[in-house]
């Protein structure tokens, strides 16, 4: 730990960011999720108050805003900050992947975007998944990117690309390169169970500068992998957040119902649920935090990241649906959380790759270690 965050701080700061998630932003989901104005002016809110208690931006670079936390000491924070989908947004950690990504791959032109990116005053969308081909297969992906004397045209459709609504700029796989955009167009949001948030975007004629293609030209997929390392494990972070949060719900009802003249906790068979949904989480944060280690000092990760994603998206499905069961009819209603949760448990056995592609991928790696 460096000495900048030392034990009782890191303890502080864990307190107080899980304080900020559970007494401001869960609240605040129901707006959150209806997307909007509302949503908007919601966010802005939170926003202002993460800024006045000095909890903003904790992950990104201190010389462009940011608080300077390094990954291993964010890591530790990630799964609380992650206990609502809202969190990283509302606490300005949301463009980390962005910022690293241009820090690493942008010109200079494409950084004049870092400060005010951390600053909250514009926010990016990511779009390689697209309508009629499988995001499974990246290669697959049909947006072309033509050059021009000066740099590309680019066409094509993208859709799921999350926060493209209220984006200022996306950044777009196309003929294998990734390239920074702000002229692309809205062509409709994509509602996931109900939810706000996914968009499908057109890119008809769009010309970048040279400037604003990431890394060299047909590096995209190289970049992507390298952003994904460690969005896949900030994103088991967070779906242990939630999952943690279904559980403690599932736990207080099943010790407050009573049945029959006793309480829920005594039956078996909801005990055997509560067994198997802390199995879940206690195994699948063991290798979240093996993934993150592994990332935190650059290393190769495939394999644990795929373990990992796989165990933590299951892991979330499976704890919300067994604490809405827990919970009975009103576990399906607007009074908890937990349609939320689990509507986010199902996406993510499909978001950020599917499971099975993980599922064959981390096997085919395996066996070839096995080989060697
Ligand atoms: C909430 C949400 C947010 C998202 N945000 C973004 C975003 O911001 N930017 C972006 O670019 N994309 C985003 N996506 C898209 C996401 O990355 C894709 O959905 C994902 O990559 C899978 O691609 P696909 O949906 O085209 O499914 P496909 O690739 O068509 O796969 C469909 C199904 O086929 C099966 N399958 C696929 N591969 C294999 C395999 N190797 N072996 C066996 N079976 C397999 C699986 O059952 C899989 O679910 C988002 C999706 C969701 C739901």
């Amino acid at each position: 730990m460096p000495p900048e965050f030392p034990a009782e701080r890191k303890r502080q700061v864990l307190e107080r960011v899980s304080a900020f998630l559970r007494e401001r932003v869960w609240p605040s989901e129901t707006v959150l999720d209806a997307g909007g104005q509302a949503a908007q002016e919601e966010l802005a809110r939170l926003r202002g108050e993460a800024k006045a208690e000095g909890l903003w931006a904790l992950p990104l670079p201190r010389e462009i805003g940011g608080g300077g936390l390094g990954l291993t000491e964010y890591f530790s924070l990630a799964e609380q900050e992650g206990s609502s989908d809202h969190g990283p947004a509302a606490l300005g950690s949301a463009c980390l992947l962005d910022v690293r990504m241009f820090q690493r791959f942008g010109r200079p032109a494409v950084k004049e975007l870092l400060k005010p990116l951390v600053a909250g005053e514009i926010s990016g969308s990511y779009a390689m998944t697209e309508p009629g081909v499988a995001g499974s297969d990246p290669q697959a992906a049909r947006t072309t990117a033509v050059r021009t004397s000066d740099g590309w045209l680019l066409n094509g459709r993208k859709w799921f690309t999350s926060g493209a609504g209220s984006a200022s700029y996306v950044t777009v796989l196309a003929s294998g390169s990734l390239f920074v955009t702000t002229d692309f167009s809205v062509k409709r949001e994509i509602p996931v169970l109900g939810a706000a948030g996914q968009f499908e975007i057109a890119l008809d004629d769009v010309h970048v500068p040279h400037d604003h293609l990431l890394g060299e030209e047909g590096d995209g997929l190289r970049i992507a992998g390298t952003r994904l390392a460690l969005g896949r494990t900030l994103r088991c972070l967070r779906w242990l957040g939630m999952a943690e949060r279904a559980f403690d719900l599932m736990c207080r009802r099943a010790t407050e119902r009573q049945v029959s003249g006793s309480a829920l906790a005594d039956r078996q068979l909801v005990q055997q649920h509560v067994f198997e949904s802390a199995l879940a989480i206690r195994s699948a944060r063991a290798l979240t935090h093996q993934a993150a280690d592994l990332v935190a000092a650059a290393a190769d990760a495939r394999i644990e990241i795929g373990l990992a994603k796989v165990a933590a998206a299951r892991t979330l499905h499976q704890v919300s649906d067994s604490a809405i069961q827990v919970f009975g009819a009103e576990g399906l209603g607007p009074d908890t959380p937990l349609p939320m949760l689990a509507r986010i448990g199902r996406a993510a056995r499909i978001l950020d790759g599917a499971d099975e592609m993980h599922v064959s991928d981390t096997a085919r790696r395996l066996l070839r270690t096995r080989a060697d």
